[in-house]
């Protein structure tokens, strides 16, 4: 016997069945032989499922925060190739452009707290980049 985690396509309730293998799931599920308890609906599959991550095992799934990291480190070094750096003069370059001052052109630099939350508010179109990855520090390190 096999449970299956299913899932209705018409009414996309979740419920469980048994089958006798997963052969016989395949073989009622193609004719149409599984019916939604709530609503009768023949159009039900097996539901997605995450992987299960059980105890302290580490699972195959890369880390988000490492993931995030080699993004960022790649957007951030498409922009230092491509975007003229104009360092902390960012803000000044950018609101040029934007009321037609100086020619467009992609650019970068640092920008304080308060340089773009005027741009902001003057809808001058700036975006951050995210922020290049610091790996966690090992535990203990806050002692110090
Ligand atoms: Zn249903």
């Amino acid at each position: 016997m096999i449970k299956y985690a299913l899932i209705c396509r018409d009414c996309e309730a979740e419920f469980e069945a048994w089958f006798g293998s997963s052969d016989a799931y395949d073989k009622q599920a193609e004719r149409s032989l599984i019916n939604c308890p709530h609503c009768d609906g023949v159009q039900v599959g097996k539901a997605i499922m995450a992987p299960a991550v059980s105890g302290t095992k580490k699972s195959a799934a890369p880390d988000p925060q490492k993931v995030f990291g080699k993004l960022a480190a790649a957007a951030r070094q498409h922009v230092s190739e491509n975007f003229d750096y104009v360092g902390d003069g960012f803000a000044t370059e950018a609101r040029a452009m934007h009321y037609g001052e100086t020619e467009h052109k992609p650019i970068w630099g640092e920008t304080t707290s308060e340089e773009r939350a005027e741009l902001k508010d003057e809808g001058v179109p700036a975006e951050p980049l995210p922020p290049a990855f610091v790996p966690a520090k090992p535990p203990g390190d806050k002692l110090n």
